[in-house]
């Protein structure tokens, strides 16, 4: 068993969660850097240094997540911390320009299909692999768990007339609302065992998600999910926040 504290991160080979990996190592952590590519998990891993490792995961794929909870057991013995950052923001190729993809999300006119592909990776992606992670998180002294979230989904910002991205609300702040009360329901039911579980807001990031629209450096971006995957055991539960304080649900 790895003496050291151990923590997953799902969608690690880029943006956010690679940053969120590389500064849990510097916080002392082995990082499992978790991506559907093991190749580019494997890039990855070498920018970062030796305490991170590559770890094939495709959040949509449930033999994926069964064997990288089992490779977790039999190569590290432990899981401390699950980062649950993985997320699309739209169902098409990458590159899509941001006003693109926020049309293409609007629900008066998406298909079906394309919106269960949303769904099926920023909800039930969470649900799956923390779920299968669970089992190792239990066993842990002190478990937390963050979720990626995003102010998009907050529908006290979006119900606010006033509020610009009001317009934008479609298939992707729909699926981040949803992954807010999927992982506030782990809150819930893990709060007796000391299993921390929150919901970090990285703010508007610079990164493939919005085609590099975002005005936030990954740096910053990747902050508030570190600071919640450290709380110590007289810190809260069940919270959403960003980098100035809680959010909105
Ligand atoms: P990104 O650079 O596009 O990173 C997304 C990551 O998720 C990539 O590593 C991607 O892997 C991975 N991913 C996608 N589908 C996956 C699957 N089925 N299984 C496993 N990994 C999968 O975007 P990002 O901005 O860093 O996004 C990270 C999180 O931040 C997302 O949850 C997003 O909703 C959230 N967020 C971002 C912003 C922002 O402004 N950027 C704001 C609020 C919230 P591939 O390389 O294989 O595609």
């Amino acid at each position: 068993m790895s003496d050291k504290l151990v923590a997953l991160v799902t969608g690690a080979n880029q943006g956010i969660g690679l940053q969120i990996a590389k500064d849990l190592t510097a916080h002392g952590f082995t990082v499992l850097v978790g991506s559907r590519s093991f190749e580019k998990g494997e890039g990855a891993a070498k920018s970062i240094g030796t305490d991170a490792h590559a770890l094939q995961l495709d959040v949509t794929d449930a033999a994926s997540v069964a064997e990288a909870a089992e490779r977790i057991r039999t190569e590290f013995g432990r899981l401390d911390v699950l980062i649950n950052n993985a997320g699309i923001s739209h169902a098409g190729k990458p590159g899509m320009p941001l006003s693109e993809a926020a049309k293409s999300g609007m629900l008066t006119t998406a298909s079906l299909d394309d919106v269960r592909a949303v769904f099926e990776t920023n909800v039930f992606g969470i649900i799956a692999v923390t779920q299968a992670m669970l089992p190792l998180l239990r066993e842990a002294p002190a478990a937390r768990i963050v979720t990626v979230g995003s102010t998009a989904g907050s529908l006290t910002w979006n119900s606010d007339p006033t509020n610009e991205h009001r317009a934008m609300f479609g298939t992707y702040s729909a699926s981040k609302t949803a992954s807010h009360a999927v992982t506030l329901a782990f809150a819930f039911a893990l709060e007796s065992e000391g299993i921390k579980v929150s919901i970090a807001c990285p703010g508007f990031t610079s990164t493939a998600l919005n085609n590099f629209a975002g005005t936030r450096t990954v740096e910053q971006g990747a902050r508030e999910a570190v600071r919640l995957a450290l709380l110590g055991a007289d810190g809260p539960t069940g919270t959403f926040s960003d980098e100035d304080g809680p959010v909105a649900w």
